[in-house]
């Protein structure tokens, strides 16, 4: 390295107080005492809300607990083709595919016989969602989630597919945010958890 490539800085010379430790320590201690009697009385300084009793009102976007969704029949809309487990970046996800005897076509062959994810290994990517070619498997925005044990956390098909209208679900991130596409029919839960 040439000498002309390395710059130097000078520190910035101190002032008569700062040389003084102490006034500069009294100074801080008036900031942090400002800040709690602030917030004791007015709470004028805060940032936070108290949760669980208030809370934010999220974006329409945010990636919380999955949901599976289902064709109009009922039966699981996911056709078992593994996409969504193999963009997984976590490897959180394991599906058992099995033929489907109802199937109308070829194009529902196949449905999962196993489907689970680990909520507590998943980094809520989304990326699931996006490798949907069937948009079977979408998120909602329910986020507070509480485990006793490891396993409870490993969620399979009844747990992941829920009741009620598709628009009136906690819809988090999804493949389509806008009103029901005419051309696609439209996904629907299964069934109450
Ligand atoms: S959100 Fe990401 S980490 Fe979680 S299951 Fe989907 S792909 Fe895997
Ligand atoms: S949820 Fe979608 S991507 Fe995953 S296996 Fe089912 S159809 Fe394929």
């Amino acid at each position: 390295m040439k000498s002309d490539d390395v710059v130097v800085c000078d520190p910035r010379p101190l002032t008569l107080t700062q040389r003084f430790y102490l006034v500069e320590v009294v100074k801080g201690l008036a900031v942090t005492l400002r800040h709690f009697l602030g917030n004791l009385f007015a709470r004028k300084y805060t940032v936070t809300v108290e949760w669980p009793e208030v809370k934010r009102e999220y974006s329409e976007r945010l990636r919380g607990r999955h949901i599976l969704l289902a064709k109009p029949d009922g039966s699981p809309r996911c056709v078992a083709c593994y996409m969504c487990e193999e963009a997984c970046p976590a490897q959180c996800i394991h599906i058992e595919a099995e033929d489907d005897p109802t199937s109308p076509s070829i194009e529902y062959e196949k449905r999962p016989k196993v489907f689970t994810i680990d909520l507590l290994r998943c980094v809520y990517c989304g990326f699931c969602v996006d490798a949907c070619p069937k948009e079977a498997i979408v998120m909602s925005r329910t986020h507070e989630m509480a485990f006793g044990a490891r396993e409870e956390a490993i969620v399979g098909l009844d747990e992941l597919m829920q009741k009620g209208p598709y628009e009136q679900l906690d819809l988090g991130y999804r493949p389509y945010f806008g009103a029901p596409r005419s051309k696609i029919e439209l996904p629907i839960p299964v069934k109450a958890r």
